[in-house]
């Protein structure tokens, strides 16, 4: 295992600002915080130095990143006719490895944006889960799951074997989930079913909740409950559960999340892009409840620049409510990296202490766009880092982006592959 030492003339974490340190990492850990400039030791690499930035890695709470291979089809469509016209019949002709090289892309794209971890959601999800193992990021990969009756099942039966497949492998860094798409693709018994699975495997929930006015809307026509209800009565907020956007949660809605202990995925871009709204990620945030950040799929959003969903959430979050002093380019932060840990159920992710998981980000301080920097660090990072200033990234204690390239990765044939891949899937839809 690599020995390093990470070097900045600024630490931070979400609890504290550390200043100028070494940071030294063995064994996939943080073990040692030094003084800034500590003379290395025999076969330790140094990263890093007086114009760095080392912060814990970005969690990327909730995306689908096979869909790179679908990036920008049908950008301007609301989101049942971008589904049925331009989504889905791509999809029904994508292959296990058109997955995987779809998912690898969409990890590497996160990597060099300072991406360490990823919570997905999607079909096809072994392949998903091998994508993050070659990749080299944590991950927690929920086998999407929709319908009823035996094909569900069915489908259950062998969401489940995934789920044992992945049981510890490699070190724990991918893990696998079952992932109830929405209650309005799975009905009630189908939820509750999976949510029974989910107790029997010892596994956690990923499922997409309240994420536009129309399904909140028909939820309660149909059923007399909220999508949040219509979960949480099936049982899957007693497990580990992420969930992924509420944007339209009823005031009923908040304590359940909070009581459950559930990790929200606010993703902004993805709700701008699908016209679906602003999360009231504040009101979520005040009444106790996780609040972390995900790019959504990288068809239905920009892309899975985690900076910028960072900032798009701190903007977001002050112009919904007219109040510039909340939250705070800390809050901000603290959801990106933090609450994103909770959203993986690992408290040892996110900060920069002895002990702590090996998931960290180095950039360089220097663009002219982040010159003088602002005094306080944090807004450094919300308001002037972008992807392109990420210089090394370091996941379970090894060196995955170095000089701002892949390693390990041939960004050539990853092209080639996924080009090709795009092109098929394409065929005769919109
Ligand atoms: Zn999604």
């Amino acid at each position: 295992m690599e020995r390093l030492r990470l070097r900045a003339g600024m630490v931070l974490d979400a609890e504290a600002v550390l200043g100028a340190r070494d940071v030294v990492v063995a064994g996939g850990r943080v073990v040692a915080l030094e003084p800034f400039g500590t003379p290395a030791a025999a076969g330790e690499e140094v990263l890093g130095d007086g114009r760095s930035l080392l912060m814990p890695g970005l969690v990327n709470a909730h995306t689908h990143l096979a869909m790179t291979l679908l990036r920008g089809v049908g950008a301007d469509e609301p989101l049942e006719r971008w589904l049925e016209r331009h989504v889905w019949p791509r999809e029904r002709r994508m292959a296990p490895e058109d997955v995987y090289w779809g998912a690898l892309l969409g990890a590497v794209e996160g990597l060099m944006g300072g991406t360490t971890a990823f919570v997905d959601m999607y079909f096809h999800a072994d392949a998903v889960a091998r994508a993050m193992r070659d990749a080299g990021v944590r991950a927690s990969v929920a086998v999407g799951l929709a319908g009823e009756g035996e094909a569900f099942e069915a489908a259950l039966e062998r969401a489940g074997r995934t789920v044992a497949d992945w049981r510890g492998a490699v070190g724990g860094r991918v893990e696998v989930r079952l992932g109830p798409h929405a209650p309005y693709t799975c009905p009630p018994a189908s939820l509750r079913r999976t949510a029974r699975a989910a107790e029997e495997l010892g596994c956690g929930i990923h499922i997409h909740l309240a994420e536009t006015e129309g399904e909140v809307e028909r939820a309660l026509a149909e059923h007399g409950r909220t999508p949040v209800q219509l979960a949480a009565d099936a049982g899957l907020l007693d497990r580990p559960a992420q969930v992924a956007h509420v944007v339209w949660p009823r005031a009923e809605d908040l304590p359940l999340l909070a009581r459950t202990g559930v990790a929200v995925a606010h993703c902004p871009a993805s709700n701008l892009q699908l016209g679906s709204g602003i999360a009231p990620a504040l009101a979520l945030a005040d009444a106790g409840v996780r609040v972390a950040v995900g790019t959504d799929g990288p068809a239905s959003a920009p892309g899975l620049d985690m900076l910028d969903g960072l900032r798009l959430a701190w903007l977001l979050a002050k112009g919904a409510r007219r109040d510039p002093s909340r939250p705070t380019a800390r809050d901000a932060f603290a959801w990106a990296t933090r609450g994103g840990a909770q959203a993986l159920g690992r408290d040892d992710v996110g900060r920069i202490a002895p002990g702590a998981a090996a998931d960290l980000v180095l950039a360089r301080l220097d663009r002219p766009g982040l010159w003088p920097p602002p005094d306080d660090p944090y807004a450094v990072v919300v308001q002037g880092l972008r992807g392109q200033d990420v210089r090394a990234v370091v996941v379970d204690g090894r060196v995955r982006v170095r000089d701002g390239r892949p390693v390990g990765v041939d960004l050539d044939a990853l092209r080639r592959e996924v080009m090709a891949r795009a092109r098929r899937l394409k065929g005769g839809a919109a």
